[in-house]
Protein backbone atom coordinates (compact mmCIF):
# COMPACT_ATOMS: atom_id res chain seq x y z
CA UNK A 1 0.00 0.00 0.00
CA UNK A 2 1.29 3.42 -1.11
CA UNK A 3 1.52 6.08 2.02
CA UNK A 4 -0.68 9.07 1.49
CA UNK A 5 1.76 12.11 1.18
CA UNK A 6 0.32 15.04 3.31
CA UNK A 7 1.21 18.25 2.92
CA UNK A 8 0.28 22.05 4.42
CA UNK A 9 0.40 25.35 2.61
CA UNK A 10 0.10 28.59 3.74
CA UNK A 11 -1.42 31.06 1.67
CA UNK A 12 0.31 34.81 1.59
CA UNK A 13 -1.92 37.58 3.14
CA UNK A 14 -4.29 39.49 1.07
CA UNK A 15 -3.71 43.03 0.54
CA UNK A 16 -6.45 43.87 3.30
CA UNK A 17 -5.61 41.72 5.68
CA UNK A 18 -1.78 42.25 5.90
CA UNK A 19 -2.01 45.35 8.32
CA UNK A 20 -4.34 43.43 10.66
CA UNK A 21 -1.21 41.93 12.38
CA UNK A 22 2.32 42.88 11.46
CA UNK A 23 3.84 39.15 11.77
CA UNK A 24 2.72 35.95 10.48
CA UNK A 25 1.14 33.64 12.79
CA UNK A 26 1.96 30.53 11.43
CA UNK A 27 5.70 29.85 11.26
CA UNK A 28 7.13 27.61 8.72
CA UNK A 29 10.32 25.54 9.50
CA UNK A 30 11.07 23.21 7.01
CA UNK A 31 8.60 20.24 7.30
CA UNK A 32 6.98 21.51 10.46
CA UNK A 33 4.36 24.37 10.84
CA UNK A 34 4.00 25.92 14.47
CA UNK A 35 1.18 28.36 15.85
CA UNK A 36 3.98 30.97 17.23
CA UNK A 37 1.62 33.98 18.23
CA UNK A 38 -1.68 35.00 18.33
CA UNK A 39 -3.14 37.70 21.04
CA UNK A 40 -4.42 35.14 23.82
CA UNK A 41 -0.79 32.88 23.52
CA UNK A 42 1.97 34.80 23.00
CA UNK A 43 4.41 31.68 22.84
CA UNK A 44 4.43 28.53 20.61
CA UNK A 45 1.84 26.06 21.64
CA UNK A 46 0.89 24.16 18.50
CA UNK A 47 3.75 22.44 16.11
CA UNK A 48 2.80 20.15 12.90
CA UNK A 49 4.85 18.03 10.94
CA UNK A 50 3.89 16.76 7.44
CA UNK A 51 5.55 15.60 3.95
CA UNK A 52 5.53 19.01 3.01
CA UNK A 53 5.03 22.47 4.50
CA UNK A 54 4.82 25.21 1.58
CA UNK A 55 5.22 28.73 3.66
CA UNK A 56 3.45 32.02 1.73
CA UNK A 57 6.37 32.29 -0.72
CA UNK A 58 5.79 29.07 -2.13
CA UNK A 59 4.69 28.62 -6.02
CA UNK A 60 2.54 26.37 -7.80
CA UNK A 61 5.58 25.33 -9.52
CA UNK A 62 7.68 23.96 -6.18
CA UNK A 63 4.28 22.63 -4.83
CA UNK A 64 4.10 20.81 -8.42
CA UNK A 65 7.62 19.29 -8.42
CA UNK A 66 7.66 17.79 -4.74
CA UNK A 67 3.81 16.72 -4.79
CA UNK A 68 2.12 16.01 -7.75
CA UNK A 69 4.87 15.05 -10.12
CA UNK A 70 5.52 12.03 -9.22
CA UNK A 71 2.09 11.39 -8.97
CA UNK A 72 1.89 12.07 -12.64
CA UNK A 73 5.08 10.29 -13.94
CA UNK A 74 3.30 7.01 -12.02
CA UNK A 75 -0.21 7.58 -13.55
CA UNK A 76 1.53 7.31 -17.39
CA UNK A 77 3.05 4.21 -16.44
CA UNK A 78 -0.12 2.32 -15.04
CA UNK A 79 -0.94 3.70 -11.74
CA UNK A 80 -3.79 5.42 -10.70
CA UNK A 81 -3.17 8.46 -8.76
CA UNK A 82 -5.30 11.57 -7.10
CA UNK A 83 -4.50 15.11 -5.55
CA UNK A 84 -6.52 16.70 -3.17
CA UNK A 85 -6.92 20.35 -2.05
CA UNK A 86 -8.13 20.41 1.14
CA UNK A 87 -9.61 23.82 3.27
CA UNK A 88 -11.48 26.63 4.04
CA UNK A 89 -12.83 28.83 1.74
CA UNK A 90 -10.47 31.56 1.02
CA UNK A 91 -7.15 29.18 1.47
CA UNK A 92 -5.61 28.94 -1.66
CA UNK A 93 -6.99 25.46 -3.08
CA UNK A 94 -8.23 27.33 -6.39
CA UNK A 95 -5.04 28.75 -6.52
CA UNK A 96 -3.13 25.49 -6.03
CA UNK A 97 -5.56 23.82 -8.58
CA UNK A 98 -6.20 25.93 -10.98
CA UNK A 99 -3.55 29.21 -10.43
CA UNK A 100 -3.26 32.35 -12.20
CA UNK A 101 -1.98 33.37 -15.58
CA UNK A 102 1.48 33.43 -14.49
CA UNK A 103 1.91 30.84 -12.04
CA UNK A 104 -0.58 28.05 -13.65
CA UNK A 105 -2.15 25.06 -10.65
CA UNK A 106 -1.52 21.86 -10.68
CA UNK A 107 -3.88 20.45 -12.79
CA UNK A 108 -2.29 22.79 -16.18
CA UNK A 109 1.24 21.31 -14.90
CA UNK A 110 -0.62 17.58 -14.72
CA UNK A 111 -1.76 18.06 -18.52
CA UNK A 112 1.07 19.49 -19.93
CA UNK A 113 2.87 17.33 -18.08
CA UNK A 114 0.68 14.05 -19.55
CA UNK A 115 1.78 15.45 -22.73
CA UNK A 116 5.00 15.93 -22.93
CA UNK A 117 6.18 12.28 -20.91
CA UNK A 118 3.71 10.46 -23.39
CA UNK A 119 5.64 11.65 -26.31
CA UNK A 120 8.87 10.66 -25.14
CA UNK A 121 7.57 7.31 -24.87
CA UNK A 122 7.57 5.48 -28.35
CA UNK A 123 7.14 2.15 -28.03
CA UNK A 124 3.37 3.02 -26.49
CA UNK A 125 0.34 4.15 -28.16
CA UNK A 126 -2.00 6.10 -25.70
CA UNK A 127 -5.67 7.18 -25.51
CA UNK A 128 -6.56 9.97 -23.12
CA UNK A 129 -9.95 10.36 -22.20
CA UNK A 130 -10.67 13.32 -19.43
CA UNK A 131 -13.76 14.37 -17.89
CA UNK A 132 -14.87 17.39 -15.33
CA UNK A 133 -17.90 16.76 -12.90
CA UNK A 134 -18.68 18.99 -9.84
CA UNK A 135 -20.53 17.15 -6.40
CA UNK A 136 -23.09 19.61 -5.06
CA UNK A 137 -25.50 18.51 -2.27
CA UNK A 138 -24.62 14.79 -3.09
CA UNK A 139 -25.46 15.33 -6.44
CA UNK A 140 -23.11 14.85 -9.18
CA UNK A 141 -23.30 17.03 -12.20
CA UNK A 142 -21.40 17.00 -15.68
CA UNK A 143 -19.34 20.17 -16.15
CA UNK A 144 -18.29 19.36 -19.99
CA UNK A 145 -22.78 18.79 -20.77
CA UNK A 146 -24.21 21.25 -18.77
CA UNK A 147 -27.68 18.85 -19.68
CA UNK A 148 -26.22 15.87 -17.81
CA UNK A 149 -27.37 16.86 -13.57
CA UNK A 150 -27.79 14.45 -10.84
CA UNK A 151 -25.84 11.69 -12.63
CA UNK A 152 -25.65 8.25 -10.59
CA UNK A 153 -22.96 6.20 -9.86
CA UNK A 154 -23.11 2.23 -11.12
CA UNK A 155 -21.50 -0.72 -10.33
CA UNK A 156 -20.02 -3.01 -12.92
CA UNK A 157 -17.77 -6.28 -12.91
CA UNK A 158 -15.50 -5.40 -15.20
CA UNK A 159 -15.82 -1.61 -15.28
CA UNK A 160 -15.79 -1.15 -11.87
CA UNK A 161 -17.49 2.09 -9.91
CA UNK A 162 -18.05 4.76 -12.74
CA UNK A 163 -21.07 7.88 -13.03
CA UNK A 164 -23.56 6.78 -15.44
CA UNK A 165 -23.47 9.37 -18.36
CA UNK A 166 -20.78 11.29 -17.89
CA UNK A 167 -19.09 12.87 -20.70
CA UNK A 168 -15.66 11.85 -21.64
CA UNK A 169 -14.39 13.41 -24.59
CA UNK A 170 -11.16 12.05 -26.10
CA UNK A 171 -8.10 14.59 -26.29
CA UNK A 172 -5.36 14.52 -28.41
CA UNK A 173 -3.35 17.67 -26.34
CA UNK A 174 -2.95 19.79 -23.58
CA UNK A 175 -4.50 22.69 -24.90
CA UNK A 176 -7.49 20.49 -26.00
CA UNK A 177 -8.08 20.07 -22.62
CA UNK A 178 -7.23 23.43 -21.22
CA UNK A 179 -9.95 24.76 -23.54
CA UNK A 180 -12.55 21.92 -22.00
CA UNK A 181 -11.52 23.48 -18.25
CA UNK A 182 -12.41 26.85 -19.41
CA UNK A 183 -15.83 25.58 -20.94
CA UNK A 184 -16.30 23.54 -17.86
CA UNK A 185 -15.49 26.45 -15.23
CA UNK A 186 -18.68 28.83 -17.08
CA UNK A 187 -20.85 25.42 -16.97
CA UNK A 188 -19.83 25.66 -13.06
CA UNK A 189 -21.60 28.94 -12.44
CA UNK A 190 -24.96 28.00 -15.18
CA UNK A 191 -27.80 29.75 -13.54
CA UNK A 192 -25.54 31.09 -10.53
CA UNK A 193 -25.55 34.84 -9.53
CA UNK A 194 -22.85 34.05 -6.93
CA UNK A 195 -19.88 32.30 -8.22
CA UNK A 196 -18.00 32.29 -5.34
CA UNK A 197 -20.63 31.19 -3.18
CA UNK A 198 -21.36 28.46 -5.41
CA UNK A 199 -18.15 26.77 -6.46
CA UNK A 200 -16.72 27.15 -2.70
CA UNK A 201 -19.72 25.29 -1.61
CA UNK A 202 -19.16 22.11 -4.17
CA UNK A 203 -16.12 19.39 -4.65
CA UNK A 204 -15.11 19.35 -8.33
CA UNK A 205 -13.48 16.73 -10.09
CA UNK A 206 -11.27 17.14 -13.07
CA UNK A 207 -10.24 13.44 -14.43
CA UNK A 208 -7.67 12.19 -16.88
CA UNK A 209 -8.14 8.38 -18.12
CA UNK A 210 -4.81 7.48 -19.54
CA UNK A 211 -4.36 4.14 -21.70
CA UNK A 212 -2.08 2.62 -23.23
CA UNK A 213 -0.98 -0.60 -25.15
CA UNK A 214 2.63 -1.32 -26.63
CA UNK A 215 3.20 -1.22 -30.19
CA UNK A 216 4.57 -4.67 -30.88
CA UNK A 217 2.00 -7.05 -30.77
CA UNK A 218 3.35 -9.38 -27.73
CA UNK A 219 0.90 -10.35 -24.91
CA UNK A 220 3.90 -8.67 -21.97
CA UNK A 221 2.86 -5.73 -22.79
CA UNK A 222 -0.95 -5.48 -22.08
CA UNK A 223 -3.14 -2.55 -22.15
CA UNK A 224 -2.49 -0.84 -19.32
CA UNK A 225 -5.54 2.17 -17.88
CA UNK A 226 -5.03 4.69 -15.40
CA UNK A 227 -7.29 6.87 -13.53
CA UNK A 228 -5.91 10.20 -12.66
CA UNK A 229 -8.37 12.76 -10.32
CA UNK A 230 -7.44 16.22 -9.57
CA UNK A 231 -9.84 17.63 -6.83
CA UNK A 232 -10.55 21.69 -5.36
CA UNK A 233 -12.66 20.35 -2.72
CA UNK A 234 -15.60 22.28 -1.00
CA UNK A 235 -14.40 24.60 1.84
CA UNK A 236 -14.35 22.76 5.18
CA UNK A 237 -15.42 25.95 7.35
CA UNK A 238 -18.09 25.26 9.95
CA UNK A 239 -21.82 25.89 9.23
CA UNK A 240 -22.19 27.76 12.52
CA UNK A 241 -19.44 30.77 11.37
CA UNK A 242 -21.56 31.59 7.92
CA UNK A 243 -24.41 31.89 10.80
CA UNK A 244 -26.51 30.57 7.80
CA UNK A 245 -29.67 28.92 7.46
CA UNK A 246 -32.11 27.65 4.75
CA UNK A 247 -30.08 26.85 1.52
CA UNK A 248 -26.39 27.43 2.76
CA UNK A 249 -26.93 25.11 5.97
CA UNK A 250 -28.22 22.20 3.71
CA UNK A 251 -25.03 23.12 1.53
CA UNK A 252 -23.39 23.36 5.03
CA UNK A 253 -24.07 19.99 6.53
CA UNK A 254 -24.06 17.96 3.04
CA UNK A 255 -19.90 19.29 2.98
CA UNK A 256 -19.37 18.46 6.30
CA UNK A 257 -20.09 14.98 5.80
CA UNK A 258 -18.61 14.24 2.99
CA UNK A 259 -15.50 16.07 3.75
CA UNK A 260 -15.40 13.96 7.44
CA UNK A 261 -16.30 10.92 5.01
CA UNK A 262 -12.74 11.61 3.57
CA UNK A 263 -11.16 12.13 6.33
CA UNK A 264 -12.71 8.92 7.67
CA UNK A 265 -11.56 6.58 4.67
CA UNK A 266 -8.20 8.53 4.52
CA UNK A 267 -7.09 7.95 7.75
CA UNK A 268 -8.75 4.25 7.96
CA UNK A 269 -6.43 4.00 4.79
CA UNK A 270 -3.20 5.42 6.32
CA UNK A 271 -3.51 3.60 9.44
CA UNK A 272 -4.57 0.14 8.27
CA UNK A 273 -2.41 -0.99 5.79
CA UNK A 274 -1.79 -4.02 7.98
CA UNK A 275 -5.34 -4.31 9.09
CA UNK A 276 -7.13 -4.88 6.34
CA UNK A 277 -9.69 -3.11 8.22
CA UNK A 278 -13.13 -1.76 6.15
CA UNK A 279 -13.25 1.23 4.38
CA UNK A 280 -16.16 3.30 4.26
CA UNK A 281 -15.87 4.43 0.76
CA UNK A 282 -19.49 3.75 -0.07
CA UNK A 283 -20.92 6.02 3.03
CA UNK A 284 -20.42 9.04 0.08
CA UNK A 285 -20.69 10.28 -3.71
CA UNK A 286 -17.36 11.39 -3.08
CA UNK A 287 -15.33 8.59 -1.79
CA UNK A 288 -17.44 6.62 -4.21
CA UNK A 289 -15.89 8.11 -7.45
CA UNK A 290 -12.37 8.15 -6.00
CA UNK A 291 -12.49 4.90 -4.80
CA UNK A 292 -10.46 3.09 -7.21
CA UNK A 293 -7.83 6.08 -7.56
CA UNK A 294 -7.53 5.73 -3.42
CA UNK A 295 -5.17 3.14 -1.67
CA UNK A 296 -3.86 0.29 -3.16
CA UNK A 297 -1.33 0.88 -4.96
CA UNK A 298 -2.66 4.33 -6.06
CA UNK A 299 -0.82 7.39 -5.62
CA UNK A 300 -2.40 9.63 -3.50
CA UNK A 301 -1.27 13.68 -1.93
CA UNK A 302 -3.23 15.67 0.04
CA UNK A 303 -2.41 19.79 0.28
CA UNK A 304 -4.35 21.83 3.32
CA UNK A 305 -4.59 25.26 2.43
CA UNK A 306 -4.47 27.54 5.34
CA UNK A 307 -5.37 31.24 5.68
CA UNK A 308 -3.04 33.25 7.37
CA UNK A 309 -5.19 35.99 8.77
CA UNK A 310 -6.05 35.76 13.19
CA UNK A 311 -9.48 35.40 12.77
CA UNK A 312 -9.27 32.14 10.62
CA UNK A 313 -7.00 30.51 13.11
CA UNK A 314 -9.69 27.98 14.25
CA UNK A 315 -10.51 27.04 10.97
CA UNK A 316 -6.49 26.48 10.04
CA UNK A 317 -6.28 24.33 13.62
CA UNK A 318 -9.36 22.58 12.38
CA UNK A 319 -7.20 21.67 8.67
CA UNK A 320 -4.56 20.56 10.22
CA UNK A 321 -6.05 18.29 12.61
CA UNK A 322 -7.51 16.86 9.08
CA UNK A 323 -4.00 16.81 7.98
CA UNK A 324 -2.93 14.99 10.88
CA UNK A 325 -5.16 12.58 11.10
CA UNK A 326 -4.18 11.97 7.17
CA UNK A 327 -0.65 11.11 7.76
P1 LIG B 1 -10.29 28.87 -2.11
O1 LIG B 1 -10.36 28.21 -3.45
O2 LIG B 1 -9.68 28.00 -1.06
O3 LIG B 1 -11.60 29.45 -1.68
P2 LIG B 1 -8.70 30.81 -3.52
O4 LIG B 1 -7.74 29.90 -4.21
O5 LIG B 1 -9.80 31.35 -4.34
O6 LIG B 1 -9.29 30.11 -2.22
O7 LIG B 1 -7.83 31.97 -2.85
C1 LIG B 1 -8.40 33.16 -2.28
C2 LIG B 1 -7.65 34.36 -2.80
O8 LIG B 1 -6.27 34.34 -2.42
C3 LIG B 1 -7.65 34.45 -4.32
O9 LIG B 1 -7.74 35.79 -4.68
C4 LIG B 1 -6.30 33.89 -4.71
O10 LIG B 1 -5.84 34.38 -5.94
C5 LIG B 1 -5.42 34.31 -3.56
N1 LIG B 1 -4.36 33.32 -3.28
C6 LIG B 1 -4.53 32.10 -2.74
N2 LIG B 1 -3.37 31.44 -2.59
C7 LIG B 1 -2.41 32.26 -3.07
C8 LIG B 1 -0.99 32.15 -3.21
N3 LIG B 1 -0.32 31.06 -2.80
N4 LIG B 1 -0.34 33.21 -3.75
C9 LIG B 1 -1.00 34.30 -4.14
N5 LIG B 1 -2.34 34.47 -4.04
C10 LIG B 1 -3.05 33.48 -3.52
MG1 LIG C 1 -12.08 27.80 -4.60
Amino acid sequence: MEKICVAVRVRPPTPESSSENGSSLWKVDDNRISLYKSLDTPISTASYAFDHVFDERSTNACVYELLTKEIIEAAVEGFNGTAFAYGQTSSGKTFTMTGSETDPGIIRRSVRDVFERIQMISDREFLIRVSYMEIYNEEINDLLAVENQRLQIHEHLERGVFVAGLKEEIVSDAEQILKLLDSGEVNRHFGETNMNVHSSRSHTIFRMVIESRGKENNSSDAIRVSVLNLVDLAGSERIAKTGAGGVRLTEGKYINKSLMILGNVINKLSESAKLRAHIPYRDSKLTRILQPALGGNAKTCIICTIAPEEHHIEESKGTLQFASRAK
